[in-house]
Formats: C-alpha cells, sequence, structure tokens
C-alpha cells in the first residue's frame, strides 16, 4: 500500500508538467479507486460464484458496490455490471427492442448520441426498427417537445443522453422523460449518463427514467467497468449467455477489482460535487474571459451547457494541428470528441456548423486535478499557436 502512495506521489509530480484538460475522454484513476482495486486483486480475490468463505468475501464487494452506486443514481432498482459504458448502451438498446418488439417497432433517439447508441440504432434499424433522430435547435441546444412529437404509441424505447460529449450540451431528459411517459407509458425511457453522472446531480428513479448508462473511467476509476441502471419492474432481454452472474443480463464473472474501484471513485466524486462544479465554474468563466482577446477563437458550446465542458474553433487552424502544437507544451486536449479519430463530429455537423469550423473544433474539459495556472498555460499557448500556425499557411 505505502508502495501504491508513492507511485501516487511520483505521478502527481510527474504531472505537474503535464495539463491534462482531456478529462471528458478519460480520467486519471483517483488513489481511493486505486486502493480498492489493489485490495480486491490481492486480499479479497475469491470469485463471488464460489461457495467458500473467500467467494463469499468478493461477493459482499459488489454487493457493496452495487448498493452504494444504485443510492447515488438516486434509484430502488437494479444494476448490472459491465465493461463500460458501450457495452451498457448496446445492452440497453437491443435488450429494450428485443423485449418490446410485440409492442412497437419505434425508437427515439437524438442526432448526437455516442456511437454506442447511434450505432446500434442503426444496427436496430437494419432489422426492420424504425428510428427517428431529434436533431438539435441551431444554437445546439434540445426542445423535449422535439422528442415528444416523435412519440406515439408505437414507441417503444426512447434514448437520449443527459450531457452530451462533444460540446456539453444539457438535453432536457427529465422534461422529455416526463413527458413521454404521458404519451405512451410503456415506452422504455433509456438515459446515457456517462457524462454526467458524479459530476451534476440527478435522481433515476424520481425522474422516470427506466435505464441508464454509467462509465467508470470518467469518473476516476480505471477503464474496462461501466454499469447499465434497470428500474424495478423493467424488463430486457441479454445479449449474451452464460453463468447467469448479473441477473442474466451480464453473464461473465464479475471483475471484482473494477467493480470495487468504479463505487470507490464514484463515492468521492459524489461528496466534492457541489465543490467540483464551483471550481469548474471558475475555470470555465476565466477561460471564456481570455478567450475573448482571441479573434481567432469562436465558442462552439451552447449557452447553458455544463461548466466542465467547453468546445471552441480556431479559425482556420485544423483541430489537428492545433491539438499537436498544444500537445508539445504539454496540454492535452481533443480534436471535437476522442471517440470520432478525425471523422468530422457528426455532433457539430448536426448542429449545422460550417465545415471548416467544425474542422477546427477542440474540446477542453476540466477534472479533479485542474487548477487555473492550467487555464493560463492553455490560453499562452494557443495565442502562440495561432500566430504561428497560422503563417505558416
Ligand atoms: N456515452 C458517452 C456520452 C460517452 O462520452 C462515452 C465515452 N466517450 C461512452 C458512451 C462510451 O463509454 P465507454 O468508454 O465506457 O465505453
Amino acid at each position: 500500500m505505502i508502495q501504491m502512495q508513492q507511485t501516487m506521489e511520483q505521478t502527481q509530480t510527474r504531472e505537474t508538467t503535464q495539463t491534462y484538460l482531456d478529462n471528458s475522454a478519460t480520467t486519471r484513476v483517483c488513489t481511493e479507486a486505486a486502493q480498492a482495486a489493489l485490495r480486491a486483486m490481492t486480499e479479497e480475490y475469491g470469485n463471488p460464484s464460489s461457495l467458500h468463505s473467500m467467494g463469499m468475501e468478493a461477493e459482499k464487494l459488489v454487493t457493496q458496490a452495487r448498493k452504494s452506486l444504485v443510492k447515488l443514481l438516486g434509484g430502488n432498482g437494479e444494476l448490472v455490471f459491465t465493461s463500460g459504458a458501450t457495452e451498457s448502451n448496446n445492452l440497453a438498446l437491443f435488450g429494450a427492442a428485443e423485449a418490446g418488439k410485440r409492442r412497437g417497432n419505434r425508437i427515439v433517439i437524438s442526432a448526437v448520441e455516442h456511437p454506442s447508441v447511434a450505432e446500434t440504432a442503426l444496427a436496430l434499424e437494419k432489422q426492420g426498427f424504425s428510428v427517428i433522430r431529434i436533431p438539435p435547435r441551431p444554437d445546439g441546444n434540445f426542445c423535449a417537445e422535439d422528442f415528444t412529437a416523435a412519440v406515439d404509441d408505437q414507441t417503444i424505447l426512447l434514448s437520449c443522453m443527459m450531457v452530451n460529449n462533444e460540446t456539453g450540451a444539457r438535453l432536457p431528459v427529465e422534461k422529455i422523460a416526463d413527458a413521454t411517459k404521458r404519451i405512451n407509458p410503456d415506452t422504455i425511457i433509456h438515459i446515457d449518463a456517462v457524462q454526467a453522472f458524479g459530476k451534476i446531480p440527478f435522481s433515476a428513479d424520481k425522474a422516470g427514467f427506466d435505464l441508464v448508462s454509467i462509465s467508470g473511467h470518467k469518473i476516476y476509476a480505471p477503464k474496462g467497468v461501466g454499469g447499465l441502471y434497470i428500474r424495478k419492474g423493467i424488463r430486457i432481454l441479454p445479449r449474451t449467455y452464460g453463468g447467469g452472474q448479473e441477473r442474466g443480463l451480464r453473464p461473465g464473472t464479475e471483475s471484482v477489482p473494477l467493480i470495487a474501484a468504479f463505487a470507490a471513485a464514484a463515492e468521492c466524486c459524489h461528496s466534492e460535487m457541489q465543490k467540483k462544479n464551483a471550481e469548474y465554474e471558475m475555470l470555465n468563466r476565466m477561460l471564456r474571459e481570455r478567450l475573448k482577446d482571441m479573434p481567432a477563437i469562436c465558442i462552439n458550446s451552447p449557452e447553458g451547457a455544463v461548466p466542465y465542458i467547453l468546445n471552441l474553433s480556431v479559425s482556420g487552424i485544423r483541430s489537428e494541428i492545433m491539438l499537436h502544437y498544444l500537445e508539445q507544451a504539454g496540454i492535452y486536449v481533443s480534436s471535437g470528441s476522442a471517440c470520432s479519430k478525425g471523422a468530422a463530429s457528426p455532433v457539430l455537423t448536426a448542429m449545422n456548423l460550417p465545415r471548416d469550423r467544425a474542422d477546427s473544433a477542440l474540446r477542453i474539459s476540466f477534472g479533479r486535478y485542474n487548477i487555473p495556472a492550467d487555464i493560463c498555460r492553455l490560453t499562452e499557448r494557443l495565442e502562440e499557436g495561432i500566430t504561428r500556425l497560422a503563417k505558416r499557411r
């Protein structure tokens, strides 16, 4: 344990030369999560399905983590552990579509969903489901009425993200869920809460969410663990078959270390949520203030976006060029979204941004370890980059 503490401290020292502003892509694992994982790997390492006491100890860890995460989600239902939100989203969409196909065949999603929802919806469309995609309004925000106008008595599933991973736009999911249930109470509401869980408060059951996807590595747990919350009384069908673990919805031996780490990290995030949000507000204000002096920059994040994500475009300089220029100074940001790997961002495209503006978009995302000096480093280097890179053109 002492050795681990030393390693974490060394990492912290090394980090002083790094300015990591890509926290929506992934985060550095927090000490609490790393220690929980280490304990589960080296001490309580039994298989939760084993009948002996070591198995029971491991099972206890999984049960405790599940209980803790369900509570933090504001729920009273079940949580199925998965390998990450991509799997949670696949399970939610395929599982709900399969369970609901006799009731109807319409699925409503937003036009800015993460590929793990968008591509799954496309696969369902190829199977014969009718998928309606709701675009943002020209300002980048969404209107609940646009979703509910698409809901009818054939709608079996509505899937919508809570916070957009590229722009930080907040989608009015509570309003959408409420209005959808009034039109068709049988419609299953799935919320991709990956960029919201542990960062902004919500209460799944109170809001009427039937399924909620979450991911560990966005909130300081290791990569490879996620969850799908399932409200009491909601039935979905499995995608994989095996030994019956996770209520048969996600069979396979549970990754106890990752699960324990996920719960530990989520507890930390929730306990500091208010304080961190105040800090993100401050960092966001500071960044916007400094950007005002740079006429080459325009902000793409819509009004009311979360404070921890800011999407901007640098006129005339392609995203990857500026991204690598910043990287040379140890500053790490994202071009649009880390998931789209250089492809034109479907989110910025859905917002109808001109192509050159979408091609020069950068996403800055704050996390728990960022400080005001990071903003100074970023803006100084951005300013320098705008002058130098523009000259090279
Ligand atoms: N949904 C959203 C909104 C995301 O931002 C991401 C990760 N970029 C995912 C789903 C997929 O999560 P994971 O990496 O855990 O598979």
